[in-house]
């Protein structure tokens, strides 16, 4: 097992219990990382989603890591889902995204929410990767406000017909389905949730390729225009799509924070290697004391970083056996919060430092923390922002009257 991740391994397990199939799919997650690494590399440089994970990860089994046994997937608990995501993690944000669109953003989602048809339907797809899911909630004007947004949904001919602008969404061009939220556009009040196929007439798909990272994540903006929708498509209870999506984004607001801690482990590990080995004014820039404070420096992010994630993923466990209790679930979303927050600030900081220990090979795509650092970055804007998760900790703390940005 990779050295770095092992160790936080072991850690974890010090502190929260993990059975032997527990630890099977986190071993699993290893060698799926030894085998995506070479293609994920080669993928990020031509800039092009990396069309083998899938396949992959769907081998062991990782695109089901969260969803019940019945319907393919493995059943674990959160903190088996950090793990794993910890471990991709190491190769940059693209293997994780995916997984996070994949698996946490859309399957869990359709698994809490649908109706036994719908699960049946998709989930299996889903966990074996023969459909690709995307998640459409961002607007060209609603990011992050998503009750400001514009596309709109009627009921007609017993169904519904979608129209409006998804922007920004990862897995746009290449998906399957799409979980797609609108507005009444009689009752604006009202926003719902619909799994759309995203071959439906209607539908116009364009990829945006002009990313300063990620790039082995596909990233597409999607048009519909009169876009007819089934009645048995609708997810959730109607009007009850801002719920949907809240639900979905605290989800991946976890997975986000979980491969941060990998960014931060891949940053120590090229950075040890570099600093044993590069040599200028006669020794190993390692045994520069300047070069040993970035070493440092990156250690101690790790610590800090792991331990809310771990924890956020341990209290959200109960979460999941109980989602109408409301005390555990603003106490997870504080948790989840802080964890993002925390993680993804040092994990773009500890790419920073890692990037100057490699010196001018850093700044470079050839070189993995040149693509840690690019990849990083967007972990402080995606499922939430960092003013976001500020003004939701702040108000956590001040009280629901203080809430500065609903
Ligand atoms: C690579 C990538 C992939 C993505 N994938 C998806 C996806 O799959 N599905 C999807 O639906 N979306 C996706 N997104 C969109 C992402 O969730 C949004 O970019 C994010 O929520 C921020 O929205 P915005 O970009 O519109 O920024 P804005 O909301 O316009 O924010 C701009 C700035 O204003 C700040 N701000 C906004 N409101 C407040 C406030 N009340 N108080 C203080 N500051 C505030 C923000 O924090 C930010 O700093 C993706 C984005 C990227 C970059």
């Amino acid at each position: 097992m990779e050295e770095t991740f092992k160790e936080s391994l072991e850690d974890a397990k010090k502190a929260y219990k993990l059975d032997d199939e527990e630890l099977k799919v986190i071993e699993d997650a290893d060698s799926a990382a030894e085998e995506i690494a070479l293609p994920e590399y080669e993928h990020y440089l031509k800039h092009e989603f990396n069309s083998e994970a899938p396949g992959i990860l769907a081998k062991y089994r990782l695109l089901g890591v969260p969803i019940g046994k019945e319907y393919g997937g493995l059943g674990m608990k959160p903190l088996v889902s950090t793990l794993v995501k910890e471990r991709l993690g190491q190769l940059g944000l693209g293997i994780s995204s995916f997984i996070n669109v994949q698996s946490f953003l859309t399957a869990q989602t359709i698994e809490r929410w649908g109706t036994s048809e719908q699960r049946k339907e998709h989930l299996p797809m889903a966990v074996k990767g023969k459909r690709i899911y995307a998640f459409g909630l961002t607007e060209p004007e609603a990011g992050s406000d998503p009750g400001a947004m514009k596309s709109t949904y009627e009921e007609k001919d017993g169904g519904y017909i979608l129209n409006g602008t998804k922007y920004l969404i990862s897995n746009g061009t290449i998906s399957d389905y799409l979980l797609v939220f609108a507005r009444n556009k009689n009752a604006t009040q009202e926003i719902g949730a619909f799994i759309v196929d995203a071959r439906s007439d209607g539908i116009a798909r364009m990829q945006l390729r002009e990313k300063i990272g990620l790039f082995t994540s596909d990233t597409g903006m999607i048009e519909m225009k009169d876009v007819p929708v089934a009645k048995d498509n609708i997810l959730g209870e109607k009007g009850m799509g801002l719920h949907v999506a809240y639900s979905a984004l605290l989800n991946a607001r976890l997975g986000v924070a979980s491969s941060c801690i990998g960014v931060i482990e891949g940053s120590l590990k090229a950075s040890v290697s570099r600093a044993r080995e590069r040599i200028q004014h006669g020794k190993e820039i390692g045994k520069h004391q300047l070069i040993q404070q970035h070493i440092a420096a990156i250690r101690q992010n790790l610590e800090m970083a792991r331990w809310p994630v771990y924890f956020a993923a341990f209290r959200k466990e109960e979460y999941e056996h109980d989602y109408g209790n409301r005390q555990v679930m603003e106490e997870v979303e504080l948790r989840v919060s802080l964890a993002k927050r925390i993680a993804s600030r040092l994990a773009f900081e500890s790419a920073d430092r890692a990037v100057q220990v490699h010196g001018g090979f850093g700044y470079s795509l050839l070189s993995p923390v040149g693509q840690l650092f690019c990849d990083s970055r967007v972990a402080r804007i995606y499922e939430g922002t960092d003013e976001i998760q500020d003004l939701k900790i702040a108000s956590s703390i001040l009280g629901k009257e203080f809430e500065a940005y609903r």
